[in-house]
C-alpha cells in the first residue's frame, strides 16, 4: 500500500494498525504523519525515520484491550477530527517540502476545552525494538490480536497476543451507551444487533455476527479498543 509513497498521513482508529503503520514506515524509511482524535481531544505529530522518535519509542507496548476510549464508545466531536486532519496536512506539506524541524512538534487539542499544548517528540534513551533493533513485530504478526473464525457459529475469536487483564467494569461502563451489556466478574457480553460481542476478563473476545475477519477486527476496535 505505501510503495512508492512520499509521505504516509494516517486517520486510523486503532492501535493495532498505528503500530503496523510505525513498523512499515520505519522499515521503508518513509515519514509518517500521525493524527488521533477522540472525543473532544486529539494528538498529532511527525515520524521520521532515522531523525524522530518513532511511535514505539514514545510507547513500548500497545495499550492494553478495553483500556482506551474509542470514538463508539465516547465518541467524536467533528470539528476535534477537523481541526486534527488540517495540522496533519499542514505537516504533509512540511515533509514534502523538507520543512519539519527536528525534534518534531507534538501537538495536543481540545477543541471543548480551548487547550493547545504543544512539546517535542524527544527519542528517550532505552532502545527501541522497532527503530533501533530493526524488530517489526507487526508487521510479522508477533504482536496485536490473532483472529480465527469459529466454524459454523458465524463468530470469530480474537486473542490479544499479551494477556493482560481487562477492566470489565469499565469497559461496560461505556458500552452502556450503545448496546445491552450484561457483565461479571468473568466476562461482559454486548447485544448491538447485527452483533453480538463476549468480552473475557483476559481480554479475548468472541465477535458475532461480522461476515469476515476484517469486519471482526473493526468490530473489536471500535467497541473494546486498542
Ligand atoms: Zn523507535
Amino acid at each position: 500500500l505505501i510503495e512508492g509513497a512520499n509521505v504516509v498521513v494516517d486517520g486510523t482508529d486503532n492501535f493495532e494498525t498505528r503500530y503496523l503503520i510505525n513498523d512499515a514506515c520505519v522499515k521503508h524509511g518513509l515519514p509518517w504523519v500521525y493524527g488521533g482524535v477522540v472525543s473532544t481531544y486529539g494528538a498529532t505529530t511527525t515520524f521520521i525515520p532515522g531523525r524522530t522518535a518513532c511511535l514505539r519509542c514514545l510507547l513500548a507496548t500497545m495499550p492494553a484491550p478495553g483500556t482506551v476510549p474509542t470514538c463508539d464508545t465516547v465518541g467524536v466531536l467533528g470539528p476535534a477530527v477537523n481541526v486534527v486532519a488540517s495540522l496533519e496536512i499542514v505537516q504533509a506539506i512540511k515533509v514534502l517540502t523538507g520543512q519539519v524541524p527536528v525534534p518534531p512538534p507534538l501537538i495536543f487539542i481540545d477543541v471543548w476545552e480551548g487547550l493547545w499544548e504543544v512539546v517535542t517528540l524527544q527519542k528517550g534513551e532505552a532502545s527501541c525494538p522497532t527503530c533501533d533493533e530493526g524488530r517489526f513485530d507487526f508487521l510479522r504478526a508477533r504482536e496485536g490480536h490473532r483472529v480465527v473464525e469459529l466454524c459454523g457459529r458465524d463468530t470469530f475469536q480474537i486473542t490479544p497476543r499479551r494477556r493482560t487483564p481487562l477492566p470489565l467494569e469499565q469497559l461496560a461502563g461505556r458500552l452502556r451507551e450503545v448496546g445491552r451489556v450484561f457483565q461479571n466478574e468473568y466476562l461482559l457480553r454486548l447485544e448491538m444487533a447485527p452483533y453480538e460481542l463476549t468480552v473475557f476478563a483476559d481480554g479475548r473476545t468472541l465477535v458475532k455476527g461480522a461476515k469476515d475477519e476484517a469486519e471482526a477486527r473493526g468490530i473489536y476496535a471500535r467497541y473494546v479498543g486498542s
